[in-house]
C-alpha cells in the first residue's frame, strides 16, 4: 500500500460526494467531536444544529476542524482534513438569504434534520434550529492505493 496526498480538488471532489463529516471544535483546551450532516458548496461546508454544546463552543471559539473519508477497505481509502471558522446564520435581516440557502441545500438531503433535531433536550420542541457554515480555511487530503 502507497499512501499519496490529494490535490485541492480531489479533496473538493470527496467533501462534495459526502453527506455525513466529524465536526471537531475546542474550548479551554478540551477536543469535542461529533457527527453532522452537511453540504460542500463553494468553500462552505453548511450545517445545522439545535442549540447545544457544540453551538455553544463554537460561538466562543470558531475554529474548527472537520474530518470526512470514504473507506472500501485498509488499502482502499481516501479521507479529508478541513480547518476552518464557524460562521452562524442568523435569520434576521442581514443573514437572512444565507439562511435560506443553507437550508436549500441542507433539505435536498433526505432526513439530513432528524439527528440534529432530535437530542433528548430538544424533544420538548419550541427550540429553533442554527444555521450555519464552515469557512474553509485549509484543507488536505490523502488516499491510500494498492501497489501494483
Ligand atoms: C449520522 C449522524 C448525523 C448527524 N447530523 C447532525 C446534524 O446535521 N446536525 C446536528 O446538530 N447534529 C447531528 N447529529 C447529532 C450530533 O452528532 C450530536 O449528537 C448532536 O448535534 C448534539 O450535539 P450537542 O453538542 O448539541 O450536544 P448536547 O445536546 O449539548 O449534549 C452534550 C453532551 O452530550 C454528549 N454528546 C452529544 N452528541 C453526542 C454523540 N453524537 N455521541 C456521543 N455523545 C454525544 C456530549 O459528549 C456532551 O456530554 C448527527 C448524528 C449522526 C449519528
Amino acid at each position: 500500500m502507497r499512501i499519496a496526498d490529494m490535490t485541492m480538488n480531489e479533496c473538493l471532489a470527496l467533501l462534495s460526494e459526502g453527506h455525513v463529516a466529524r465536526l471537531a471544535c475546542a474550548n479551554a483546551g478540551k477536543p469535542y467531536v461529533v457527527p453532522v450532516h452537511y453540504v460542500l458548496a463553494g468553500r462552505r461546508i453548511y450545517s445545522f444544529s439545535m442549540p447545544g454544546m457544540k453551538i455553544s463552543w463554537m460561538r466562543d471559539n470558531p475554529q474548527v476542524c472537520i474530518q470526512h473519508d470514504s473507506i472500501k477497505d485498509a488499502c482502499n481509502w481516501r479521507s479529508v482534513v478541513v480547518h476552518g471558522l464557524y460562521r452562524e446564520l442568523p435569520d434576521n435581516e442581514h443573514a437572512h438569504a444565507e439562511h435560506m440557502k443553507a437550508w436549500e441545500l441542507l433539505q435536498r438531503r433526505p432526513n439530513w434534520w432528524e439527528p440534529g433535531s432530535c437530542t433528548p433536550k430538544d424533544q420538548a420542541g419550541g427550540t429553533k434550529p442554527i444555521f450555519y457554515f464552515i469557512e474553509i480555511v485549509n484543507i488536505t487530503g490523502r488516499r491510500a492505493l494498492e501497489e501494483s
